[in-house]
């Protein structure tokens, strides 16, 4: 059936083959629906006033009612502007123009009451706003807008065809007012209800077109909700039809733990990851496929955890691989638990996209014949000549690095019946949040730190104490240490960013002209980064420059120092996985936050944070807390989502009670089949919900 929301785009009103095929090449839009789901990002509320002394340093867009007090030209001919004063009962302003000078001051008029629109800035102590929108101040405009207006983002080629954001909103506007415009309602009556939500059609309307906050966020709140619910309702169907399916080998206990606890094992666990092995234990003797997830801070011992785990699987006569995400971390493995497979006389091999063809062919001989115990590896061992004797179980770390297709490549490793899988992430997240990104996975918790480790000192230090941080940097490195610096690179396709990493490069050869230095960034070929990454690991490097690519699980005990240059920049969640870089030797480790001297409220809150703790989860709350809503960005986390509007940090309760309410759903009507659920039905079945599948295979 095809529906209104169907149209092709060209046949909306002011649209046309030709800005529809740009509509579509820029911004993937091709059918009403797509327009109506283009969401504005932000909304310029014109219906409140500010008043002046209410501008802040964080201060976005404000609207303010005022007079003129004096208007000049100021500066010489070539940097000319005009600036005028611009002052209410509270306080006055700054109002600066570097266009139109002329034009502009011809049209200003000192004494009238005028309304100001625009975004403060703050210069030394003195706030402005440039080229604000100004008109004179009229009955009709005097109270406020009665809408707010929204923005929509746009492409620079976009623009050049005249399809700038008001364009957009003219666009939905007419969508909007077209005869015939209907929305198919995809949630039913009786959930409407319960969860007290508006209907889709005004969701959408109200969406682009709010009339003040609270109906946008009630609008908002809608559709947030369809996001997580639906993720939520699919999850629990799958779920309610998958334990039978995937039955799962059943280990027994093993001498092999055994000797390894007895004989071998460096140090005591820690009561968390001994707690976390039982737990992996119980479910390895379940009769069902495990699928956990193992999350612990960075330095918690996860490794060990698993490798206890892994000799379980082997004592009953079974293989077991751990794959990671980079060539680096694989050798790293490999190198740390040979020696723990040469005391139990265990046979263990790496295979990456570097093994060499004759070592490969042997290896894959040794693993066919069930002569191996462990594969570690990269992604080269999901490669289909790579064929087990019988996997138990296949570890993955640091999952998120990992596509959904090469987890469920390696679920398929063995032939009988599925291996039991244990992911491991040192990336903390708040409990609800775990169940809806891993929707269909267990999750185990390492909470606290082996004992004896010396806390990382932190310390926040402004770009002018430059030479201090140098004089640091020189002490540690003669005292025989290694020493991270690490600049943002946000996207990989800045190339400002690019240009400011180049240049610290530069300063910092200046400084220590006899040190020898790595770099590592994404722009560069793997073989090259493998080979600076070893020369750092292998201490022939003292410092290593990059760009947030280390964030990752790289091990390299004598490193010291993690200095991160403009911290500011980075969110709390990346700060602390970089501080875990170092502090994993016996030394006193240091992490150095570099930022200059004016930061916002709350990148100052979360250098304040790092500062005052070391633990993850800490950081991890407060990071939810620090988040506002007004954080677009979303976290990484759900992009891998496809999350348009909710966000899985800040919509916390939302998510409960969209979970609690699908899970009620499906233990009553487990197939959907009851006509009180016929839209959600019918809506599950048409459309792709993107879920993360990280058990099951597609
Ligand atoms: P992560 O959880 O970040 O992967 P690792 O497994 O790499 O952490 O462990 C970090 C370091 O801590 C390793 O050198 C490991 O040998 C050591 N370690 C692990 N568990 C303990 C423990 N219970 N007591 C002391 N040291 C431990
Ligand atoms: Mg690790």
């Amino acid at each position: 059936m095809s529906s209104f929301m169907d149209t092709k785009i060209e046949f909306l009103k002011g649209v046309g083959p030709a800005k529809a095929r740009l509509l579509n090449e820029e911004l993937s839009i091709q059918t009403y629906h797509d327009l109506i789901h283009y969401f504005p990002f932000r909304y310029e509320d014109r219906s409140q006033f500010h008043t002046i002394d209410q501008i802040g340093p964080d201060s976005e867009n404000v609207q303010i009612k005022g007079v003129l007090d004096r208007v000049e030209v100021v500066g010489g001919a070539r940097k000319q502007r005009l600036t005028a004063v611009f002052r209410d009962p509270t306080g006055q302003i700054e109002l600066i123009w570097f266009k139109g000078v002329k034009w502009m001051k011809s049209k200003l008029k000192l004494g009238i009451p005028y309304i100001v629109y625009g975004k403060p800035s703050l210069f030394q102590t003195k706030f402005s706003i440039s080229h604000p929108e100004i008109e004179i101040m009229t009955p009709a405009n005097e109270v406020g807008k009665k809408t707010m207006l929204p923005v929509y983002s746009t492409t620079e080629k976009l623009k050049r065809k005249f399809v700038d954001s008001k364009a957009i909103a003219k666009l939905q506007l007419e969508l909007i007012s077209t005869r015939g415009f209907s929305v198919v309602e995809i949630v039913d009556k009786a959930v409407l209800n319960e969860m007290n939500l508006v209907d889709l059609t005004t969701a959408l309307r109200n969406i682009h077109f709010p009339t003040d906050a609270l109906v946008k966020n009630k609008a908002l709140e809608r559709l947030k909700f369809d996001e997580l619910f639906f993720i939520q309702l699919k999850i629990f169907r799958e779920k309610s039809d998958q334990k039978e399916v995937h039955k799962g080998i059943i280990f027994q206990k093993s001498h092999l733990v055994h000797e390894f606890y007895e004989k071998h094992i460096p140090f005591e666990l820690t009561g968390s990851q001994k707690q976390v092995i039982k737990e992996i234990y119980s479910d390895l003797q379940s009769g069902y496929q495990m699928n956990r997830l193992l999350q612990g801070d960075v330095g918690s011992g996860k490794t060990i955890t698993a490798f206890v785990c892994m000799l379980i699987a082997i004592g009953s006569g079974f293989q077991t691989t751990i794959m990671a995400p980079t060539e680096i971390l694989a050798i790293q493995h490999y190198q740390g638990l040979s020696e723990y497979c040469d005391k139990l006389g265990l046979t263990i091999r790496l295979i990456t996209g570097s093994t060499k063809k004759s070592d490969r062919k042997k290896y894959l001989d040794e693993l066919v014949s069930g002569e191996m115990n462990i594969l570690v590896g990269t992604h080269a061992l999901i490669e289909n000549d790579v064929q087990f004797n019988r996997l138990g179980l296949a570890v993955i770390d640091e999952q998120h690095r990992f596509g959904v297709a090469q987890r469920a490549k390696l679920w398929q490793k063995n032939k009988h019946v599925y291996p039991h899988v244990l992911v491991m992430t040192a990336t903390p997240i708040p409990r609800t949040l775990a169940m809806t990104l891993y929707g269909d996975l267990e999750v185990s918790t390492i909470r606290e730190l082996p004992k004896g480790r010396k806390p990382i000192k932190t310390s926040h230090l402004y770009d002018s104490s430059r030479l201090k941080l140098f004089g640091f940097i020189q002490r540690e490195i003669d005292l025989g240490r290694q020493v991270y610096i690490v600049y943002p690179l946000i996207e990989e396709s800045s190339t400002l960013d690019y240009k400011d990493l180049m240049d610290g490069y530069e300063s910092i050869s200046r400084a220590f002209p006899k040190v020898p230095l790595s770099i590592l960034h994404g722009r560069m070929k793997a073989k090259d980064k493998d080979f600076e990454m070893d020369r750092f690991v292998r201490g022939e490097a003292k410092i290593m420059v990059a760009t947030t690519v280390i964030e990752v699980g790289v091990n390299v005990p004598n490193a010291s120092v993690m200095v991160i240059e403009n911290a500011e920049r980075f969110g709390l969640s990346q700060l602390h996985q970089l501080r875990g870089r170092v502090g994993r030797g016996a030394d006193q480790s240091y992490c150095i936050l570099m930022t200059k001297k004016k930061i916002s409220k709350e990148a100052r809150a979360r250098i304040g944070c790092m500062v005052a703790t070391t633990d993850g989860f800490e950081i991890a709350e407060k990071d939810l807390e620090l988040r506002g809503p007004g954080d677009l960005m979303g976290t990484q986390q759900s992009g891998l989502l496809d999350l348009k509007v909710a966000d899985l940090t800040t919509d916390g309760v939302l998510l409960k009670r969209a979970r609690l309410l699908a899970e009620r759903i499906i233990a009553d009507d487990p197939e959907l089949t009851s006509p009180a659920h016929a839209r959600m039905s019918r809506h599950l079945n048409k459309n792709q919900i993107a879920t993360l599948k990280w058990s099951a295979i597609s």
